[in-house]
């Protein structure tokens, strides 16, 4: 659907959640596509396929409708899908060449760090971390620097960079040695409609689809978007190459929960806002980590990169009492379910330290926040009063 061509209006963000790659079917006049399961395509001629497809692998019509939605939602030109957020992270990565150097913002996804530091660097690519990449990237970068990894805000302690600085300290780099180096920004955590990395510098922004684009804890899948036709040119390439491709029917579930993405994200939000004010107030609780509040450490680059101010529906807090109050607390709500994930229209709540990033050293885990005490919530979209009621039971038998 060519709802993004220049001559037609620009549309509100929900109104292209609904109708961006949402063609009406032309020979039954379906309102909702058809999930085409077919893997070969018929051709009139050797090499002269009837339509546009030949085989399933290469492209199909349910993955090209979710990612031309997807693209127009990232303001992208276009977008990739792929079998999972981690299958997007190993093809941008298989990408460079061999003797690459990359860096990566601290507290990444545990699956990246991992692909990072143990994958990439049998392929000869390797990795330095850094805390702040606003402060530590331009000392950090080399000759053979090839590509900038930046999520924020950082999983699990919420920590916020400004994409547009990081993107000037690479323009300014390329200007001086004429070294292009990549970035690519992880904006899982906040989803589209939040933020829109590629529009504050970033080259390729990615996404584990799993979490708020499909938002139904019911897809594993990944997406990566850019402007630059010869990245995309590359990328798929890779991809068909490679095979790393979402089923007809995970694109076409996928592309039914982003039509909510707007009502989902939103309502998250604002009810994440209200629990982290709650938090905030209460003697049971050492620290609250949430991009909304004000007293959040780069509140002020959350108000210009994020839509309306929104904090996105993650939190963190440290809990009085240690592991064993975490403990407790995320075992006694009755409707945040204990599990790991997050972006799902379900309350989830977890415990880093033990789960998510078990893996991960105990001084490297505290050095970036993540203490045995702190508590991550993914707030759902049940009514704020009852999830903040839930909270305060909890608290209340953890800290008896
Ligand atoms: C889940 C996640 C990933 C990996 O995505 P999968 O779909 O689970 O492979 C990458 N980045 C972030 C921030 C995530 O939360």
């Amino acid at each position: 659907m060519t709802i993004e061509s220049s001559t037609t209006p620009q549309y509100g963000f929900g109104t292209k959640a609904i109708h961006a790659g949402a063609p009406i079917d032309p020979t039954t006049g379906a309102v909702i596509e058809a999930i085409s399961l077919s893997t070969t395509y018929a051709q009139s001629e050797p090499a002269k396929p009837i339509g546009v497809y030949e085989y399933s692998r290469s492209a199909n019509p349910n993955r090209d409708n979710f990612e031309a939605a997807v693209a127009a939602l990232e303001s992208a030109k276009h977008a990739i899908a792929l079998g999972s957020g981690s299958a997007v992270t190993a093809l941008i990565i298989q990408s460079l060449p061999i003797n690459s150097h990359i860096i990566s913002g601290g507290d990444v996804y545990g699956g990246t760090h991992r692909y990072f530091t143990k994958v990439a660097n049998t392929h000869g690519v390797s990795a330095t971390f850094v805390g702040d990449l606003v402060t530590d990237l331009a000392s950090t970068l080399r000759d053979n620097t090839r590509l900038v990894w930046l999520e924020t805000p950082s999983n699990p302690t919420l920590s916020v960079t400004d994409i547009s600085r990081v993107a000037d300290i690479l323009s300014a780099h390329e200007a001086k040695t004429g070294n292009k180096v990549l970035l690519v920004v992880d904006n899982t955590f906040l989803s589209p409609y939040i933020s829109n990395p590629l529009v504050h510098g970033a080259d390729v922004v990615i996404h584990s689809v799993t979490k708020y684009i499909n938002g139904h804890s019911d897809v594993v899948m990944g997406i990566l978007a850019t402007n630059s036709d010869e990245l995309h040119d590359q990328f798929r390439f890779l991809q068909n190459a490679i095979g790393s491709i979402p089923s007809p029917f995970d694109s076409w579930l996928a592309h039914r929960g982003l039509k909510t993405l707007h009502l989902r994200v939103r309502q998250a939000s604002n009810s994440a806002q209200k629990i982290a004010e709650f938090l905030s107030k209460q003697d049971s609780v050492i620290k609250v980590n949430y991009p909304g509040l004000k007293s959040h450490l780069n509140h002020g680059v959350v108000l210009n990169q994020h839509r309306d101010g929104l904090g996105g529906g993650m939190i963190s807090f440290r809990i009085q009492g240690g592991a064993k109050a975490a403990a407790v607390f995320t075992s006694s709500t009755k409707l945040f379910t204990l599990a790991e994930s997050l972006g799902g229209i379900e309350s989830l709540l977890e415990v880093p330290a033990v789960m998510t990033h078990g893996g991960i050293p105990k001084e490297s885990r505290e050095a970036v926040g993540v203490y045995d005490d702190l508590i991550r919530l993914s707030v759902g979209i049940e009514d704020a009063e009852d999830l903040i009621a839930d909270i305060k039971q909890a608290l209340e038998k953890a800290t008896a």
